[in-house]
């Protein structure tokens, strides 16, 4: 099976439609096993994102977490940490009207050092709300 690109589009089966504004994701920190992907704590510890649900909801229409490219992962490190832009969902609540974020010229990329982090004012997504 082809391994899917970090930076691929979300599948719209893993997207669900629950009420009138919110939407349910599969978990991608955990790829819907609810189980802590890195065995942290212990194997049978839950996943910090969803807590064990395999699932999350979030306000709808979402697209896919600038900061970490929808991998839920926390980029620029080694460190095993979920996503701080979107809190590990991979996907955030999409922002319209928007426009570039002054602070980080779009890239949502704030370049601190030794480790990027997500730009405080766009929360790591490169737009903000007009
Ligand atoms: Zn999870
Ligand atoms: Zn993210
Ligand atoms: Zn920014």
């Amino acid at each position: 099976m082809a391994k899917k690109p970090r930076w691929a589009a979300i599948a719209p089966e893993e997207i669900k439609k629950i009420e009138k504004n919110k939407v349910e994701v599969k978990c991608v920190f955990c790829k819907g096993t609810g189980k802590d992907p890195w065995d942290l704590l212990s194997k049978l510890s839950k996943c910090q994102v969803c807590h064990g649900k395999g699932k999350v909801e979030i306000l709808g229409p979402v697209v896919t977490c600038n900061f970490c490219h929808g991998s839920g992962i926390q980029p620029y490190t080694t460190s095993r940490l979920h996503c701080l832009a979107c809190g590990g969902l991979g996907v955030v609540t999409k922002i319209t009207p928007s426009k570039t974020c002054p602070v980080c010229g779009g890239t949502g990329i704030y370049p601190r050092r030794p480790h990027p982090v997500a730009c405080h004012n766009c929360h790591g997504q490169g737009i903000v709300a007009k």
